[in-house]
């Protein structure tokens, strides 16, 4: 048997301090974690159960730790909006696992920015279609090298920002998270068999908006590290 078109390659995260890569199978992302961002996104925190959308493998676009990447984007929007988030790397796999056993999935922990038409987003939400155009497009999902959690530890607690420009856009912290790591894990355990390689995009906290060409984003999360690109 063979392949009758070229196989497409494995997308991958590089794992910081040296050559070793993660394996990207697929990108889960949680909608809504932060209290602060759902208000702004016109809804009520406290009522809503954590839900979850996807982002293909592909849309993975490794930024080395602490250089300026070129990063050609701005496509078919208006409104090209940052949310910074931490992103878990599942090393283990598993379905309806326990909230106490779900960190023990988690092979490490890098920064992610869950890139947003926003525009065509709101389009889809209006006519009540799926969101595919507007946060699983091309690029969408730049992120840092993998720290790996036997080195880090599973952080509760430290900053998520971002800055456009230099000027602070996003200031929150993984402890104001409406739903934690463990949690998260454990619903999305519920709906999908979860299997080495995935990514999970645990939410931004509030303060998103527009980035347009020639904009440098920084954002990290403390003890987890940071990225730097240009919008060009
Ligand atoms: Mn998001």
């Amino acid at each position: 048997m063979a392949f009758v078109i070229a196989q497409p390659s494995v997308p991958v995260l590089p794992v910081a301090g040296g050559e070793d890569v993660f394996p990207v199978r697929r990108i889960y992302c949680v909608g809504r974690n932060y209290a602060a961002h759902a208000r702004e996104m016109g809804s009520d925190p406290d009522r809503e159960p954590p839900f979850f959308f996807c982002k293909p493998a592909d849309a993975v676009v490794p930024i080395p730790s602490g250089e300026c990447v070129a990063w050609p984007y701005a496509m078919a929007t208006a409104n090209l909006h940052h949310e910074v988030e931490l992103v878990v790397a599942i090393g283990r796999g598993g379905e309806r696992i326990a909230v106490e056993q779900a960190l023990s999935h988690v092979w490490g922990y890098a920064v992610g920015l869950d890139m947003t038409r926003r525009d065509l987003q709101g389009q889809m939400k209006d006519q009540g279609r799926p969101w595919e155009i507007g946060k699983a497009f091309d690029r969408s999902a730049p992120m840092s090298p993998l720290l790996p959690a036997a080195a880090v530890g599973h952080p509760g607690r430290g900053a998520v920002w971002l800055d456009v420009n230099g000027v602070r856009r996003q200031q929150g912290d993984l402890a104001d998270m409406i739903w934690s790591v463990a949690e998260v894990i454990s619903r999305l355990s519920g709906w999908f068999r979860l299997e080495p390689g995935d990514l999970v995009m645990t939410g931004t906290p509030e303060g998103v908006g527009a980035v347009k060409v020639g904009d440098r984003i920084e954002a990290g999360v403390e003890g987890v590290g940071k990225l730097s690109l240009q919008v060009t």
